[in-house]
């Protein structure tokens, strides 16, 4: 008699907890799989990334040092199309969060429909610690090390926290030289001159503001004057309070590693902008006063935009705030736990997988711009984006409407579909 293999989706390799990252997403699955009829065979699937690279990635610091530092690149699912997703550079990178941002990049890339699988890479390492000659030691080296599974055709990877077009320009040419012809299409998010997209760099940002825009106008909330506070004010919190500012809205809240501020009337966004340009952040804008890092979730706000981290909106924090939406910039930025409570709070929640896929999609555009050599405007950039990002977000919400389920339920929905179609229709092999 043949044992039977238990298919309870416990991997020996990773631990997570009900609002770490894995454990998140594991739960946001579990939640879909009664939407997916006979397709729910195969979510087991999705709750095991097909391939997970751990390297090491030693380089000499300028001291004369060696040091070693821990690498990862993970492909979670690759049945639509190669895979897709950023590179993370921050001190709190492991396999488990690696792993989780993967799967949603997987999700993410079905939601919107591009011909993508997901995946994730990251380096555990704080790069405010290094020069740029020891950043680009360290991009060089991780990406010899994951040269092994990346390519146009394979893997695409892309900016994330900490990461930038200069970093990509560095992947692109070491992954070039390995191989031995130049490989614009092997990384987006590039300079440019490389091959990079017009519209990439505040790519993210506009697609939080266009599902933002489309959410507002179905809750009645008109954006002109509307209050909005933001959390993370880099490429993506930066970029989305720059067009909500533009349409009228007051950004009354921001905080970011350096600090938190808030101004009733609104912050001067040019100011801002330009004074994170100068020092790197938030903290000590003065055109605003400094408040504690907790008191930015009390801030009275119609919308919120989590763009940093993961579990920034907690239990605590979802009985507190005021917001009447929910924009998530951020990857994974709401425990599940959270997300309920802002659901019963009645705090409409335009999850991650749908309001940040708008970089990943002008990515896309990119890499089919370096496929084809041939350029687009950045009007047309950002007219298909809109029309791209305004159609996956009306076919979701047909399906909440549909099931009676939240928006983050609906995108599982859609996107698994999409993606376990593909998985059934390629068979398995052997
Ligand atoms: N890092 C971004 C994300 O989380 C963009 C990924 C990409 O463009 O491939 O969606």
């Amino acid at each position: 008699m043949t044992a039977t293999v238990p298919n309870d989706s416990t991997l020996s390799y990773v631990q997570p907890t009900a609002t770490s990252p894995w454990g998140t997403y594991l739960s946001q699955v579990d939640r879909v799989v009664p939407y997916l009829g006979h397709l729910g065979r195969w979510a087991e699937t999705l709750k095991r990334p097909k391939r997970a690279l751990i390297v090491d990635v030693p380089i000499e610091m300028d001291d004369g040092s060696v040091r070693h530092y821990e690498g990862f690149r993970v492909q979670h699912n690759l049945s639509r199309g190669p895979g897709k997703g950023g590179v993370r550079y921050h001190p709190d990178v492991n396999l488990e969060e690696v792993m989780a941002l993967s799967a949603w990049m997987t999700v993410k890339c079905a939601a919107v429909n591009l011909p993508y699988g997901g995946a994730k890479g990251g380096i555990r390492v704080d790069p405010k610690l290094l020069s740029q000659k020891e950043l680009e030691k360290l991009t060089r080296r991780y990406t010899s090390e994951i040269g092994i599974i990346i390519g146009p055709q394979r893997d695409i990877p892309a900016p994330d926290v900490n990461t930038n077009a200069q970093i990509m320009a560095w992947m692109m040419d070491t992954y070039s030289q390995n191989t031995g012809a130049t490989a614009t299409g092997v990384v987006t998010g590039k300079p440019i001159h490389l091959g990079g997209s017009l519209g990439r760099v505040k790519a993210t940002g506009r697609g939080v503001f266009v599902t933002g825009r489309e959410a507002a106008r179905r809750l009645h909330l008109n954006l002109d004057g509307a209050r909005v506070a933001v959390q993370g004010f880099g490429n993506v919190g930066g970029s989305a309070a720059e067009l909500f500012a533009q349409a009228g809205s007051k950004i009354v809240a921001a905080q970011d590693h350096t600090g938190s501020i808030f101004n009733d009337r609104g912050f001067d966004i040019a100011d801002l902008v330009a004074h994170v340009k100068r020092t790197g952040g938030v903290g000590g804008f003065k055109g605003a006063e400094a408040i504690d890092g907790e008191s930015f979730w009390d801030v009275k706000c119609d919308i919120l935009i989590p763009a940093a981290l993961e579990a920034q909106i907690t239990v605590e924090r979802a009985r507190r705030t005021t917001a009447k939406l929910v924009l998530e910039g951020a990857n994974g930025p709401t425990t599940t736990e959270a997300d309920d409570i802002l659901a019963a709070r009645g705090v409409l929640v335009v999850p991650d997988v749908i309001c940040n896929a708008g970089g990943v999609t002008v990515s896309y555009f990119e890499w089919v711009q370096d496929f084809s050599s041939f350029f687009w405007s950045e009007d047309e950039i950002n007219v298909r984006l809109d029309k791209i990002m305004t159609g996956a977000l009306k076919h979701i919400w047909d399906t909440a409407d549909h099931h009676k389920i939240t928006l983050r339920t609906a995108t599982f929905a859609v996107a698994c579909e999409r993606i376990l179609i593909a998985r059934e229709e390629r068979g398995l092999y052997p």
